[in-house]
């Protein structure tokens, strides 16, 4: 793979078999994904609904991991409502951020506010003014340009003046390509965002170099070298998850950065002196780790996500195997898992025979189901907002599940609300984002994930059997929520099935 001369990223309908619509039950999308079926017949690929209600967009997702950059000033090539949803994240950032480092700054960013003149006459005068006022009165190490759509429509060279505006700045100005339109796969954020960061903040560190009178002191660098592993965390991830990671990592002898979601433009470079690149999720880095194995040898391990316990065990021995370190993390994970079935009895009784509904990224959900099951819980339906090969070694971990229903749609809640009710879960685990919407049903609400709670690892499945235990002790706000508020779908769409929109 090597797609670093172009401008952008290619969208991910064309570099993977991707499927965005589907309807039909876990076995069928199993099959889908086995190697002799594997796209044919247009079960991967990208599929269709005739209506579709909503959708998602790539520049939204790419300020996920943008505005976590630190020391980093984001300009928004774009109208001024593209990226309003960092609003949302504006407190979370900058204390993600100050939990790395006390003094950093919260998320900056400066939209260039295009309308209907700059529509004609192009946006090259505004992207000029605001790249050099970021620079001279910002300071920041680094100058994110992120495109929206019209910028791209419009025609505006961005890149030129970049690269022109790269000789009056101090900064080192960055053009990120994630135009909302090019692609209906979200999920190509990531590839944008990476393609942005392996051409600009990724080369060799600038060490000093080595006399031989400090050769010890070499030896002992290439030592740690040897030890070290980059955790490719995500924007979904809490510090919690980072430091359960971490602990379970050092624990077999092994040292951990994470990276790119709160990192320095630096951190890119010392990533280099590292022995395993290792993503939480291959939906979000394989874009990232196949070029720096391409370019720079590093190798990489894309398998399964640590959440729930046997993903956990898998995950960590499949880390142990590259560094030879198999039977220290037998004896840990062996250790882990007596306590953690010890902490979770308590709640096992009130859990058992609960169903739940899971909504969000396949990776995550299909991992979650995990937990679901180990607690004894039964998971009733999957969504996902795409589907691709890297949930394949995720259904390992999961028993029983052939027969059941799995929806893949990026939003479209319609479908979401008739799913709902025909097969009635009392707990339902959904995208944060997405839970003005489901609260509504009525129904326990658990968040698929949260900036502030830990989800990852042995004591990730035990924060999630406590909560969920808690939200089945009260759910009255959402009860409530269901008898004063109407959802606006009429009884004739409850009756129909629910992937009748999808085109085959
Ligand atoms: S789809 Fe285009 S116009 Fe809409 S929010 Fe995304 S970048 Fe902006």
């Amino acid at each position: 793979m090597n797609y670093l001369n172009a401008k952008s990223a290619p969208a991910r309908e064309d570099r993977h078999k991707t499927n965005i619509a589907f309807g039909g039950t876990a076995a069928k999308m199993k099959g889908c994904l086995q190697k002799d079926c594997f796209g044919k017949d247009g079960c991967l690929n990208l599929s269709s609904r005739s209506f579709t209600q909503t959708h998602g967009c790539q520049f939204t997702l790419s300020l996920a991991i943008l505005n976590s950059i630190r020391n980093a000033v984001i300009v928004m090539h774009a109208p001024i409502g593209c990226g309003i949803c960092s609003i949302g994240n504006v407190g979370v950032n900058k204390t993600f951020k100050q939990l790395r480092d006390p003094s950093a700054e919260g998320v900056i960013w400066l939209s260039t506010n295009l309308d209907e003149a700059d529509v004609i006459g192009g946006g090259e005068r505004k992207l000029r003014e605001a790249v050099l006022y970021a620079d001279r009165e910002l300071r920041p190490e680094t100058i994110i340009v992120a495109n929206g759509c019209v910028p791209a429509l419009i025609g505006d060279d961005v890149d030129s003046i970049l690269s022109d505006l790269q000789e009056q700045t101090a900064a080192v100005i960055v053009p990120i390509h994630c135009e909302g339109f090019k692609t209906k796969v979200m999920a190509t954020a990531y590839d944008a965002v990476y393609h942005g960061i392996l051409k600009n903040y990724v080369r060799q560190p600038n060490r000093e170099k080595y006399i031989v009178e400090r050769e010890f002191e070499e030896m002992e660098r290439q030592y740690r070298i040897s030890r070290n592993v980059n955790i490719l965390n995500v924007g979904s991830m809490s510090r919690a998850d980072e430091l359960e990671l971490e602990r379970i990592l050092t624990g077999i002898g092994l040292n951990v950065r994470f990276i790119p979601c709160y990192a320095e433009p630096e951190d890119f470079s010392y990533s280099l002196e590292t022995s395993l690149n290792v993503s939480i999720c291959g939906t979000h880095d394989d874009y990232f780790v196949e070029h720096i194995k391409e370019k720079y040898n590093i190798p990489f391990l894309i398998d399964t996500i640590p959440i729930g316990r046997k993903n956990t065990d898998r995950w960590i021995l499949r880390i142990a195997k590259h560094f030879d370190l198999e039977k220290e993390a037998q004896r840990f994970i062996e250790n882990e898992n007596r306590i953690l079935d010890a902490s979770l009895e308590k709640y096992r009784g009130v859990l058992k025979g609960k169903k739940v509904f899971l909504a969000g990224g396949e990776v995550r959900i299909v991992a979650t189901a995990e937990i679901i099951q180990d607690l004894g819980m039964e998971v009733t339906g999957l969504k996902a907002h795409h589907f691709d090969q890297f949930v394949e070694p995720i259904f390992d971990a999961l028993e029983n599940i052939d027969d059941v229903v799995v929806g893949v749609a990026t939003n479209q809640p319609f479908e979401q609300a008739n799913l709902l009710r025909r097969l009635k879960p009392d707990v339902l685990i959904t995208h944060v984002g997405g839970n003005n919407i489901a609260a509504k049903h009525g129904l326990p609400l658990f968040p698929l994930f949260g900036p502030s709670y830990n989800y990852m690892g042995y004591s990730g499945v035990f924060e999630i059997a406590r909560r969920i235990n808690r939200i089945l002790k009260n759910n009255q706000f959402n009860k409530n929520l269901a008898e004063y508020t109407a959802l606006p779908f009429k009884e004739e769409w409850y009756a129909k099935e629910p992937f009748a929109y999808i085109k085959e």
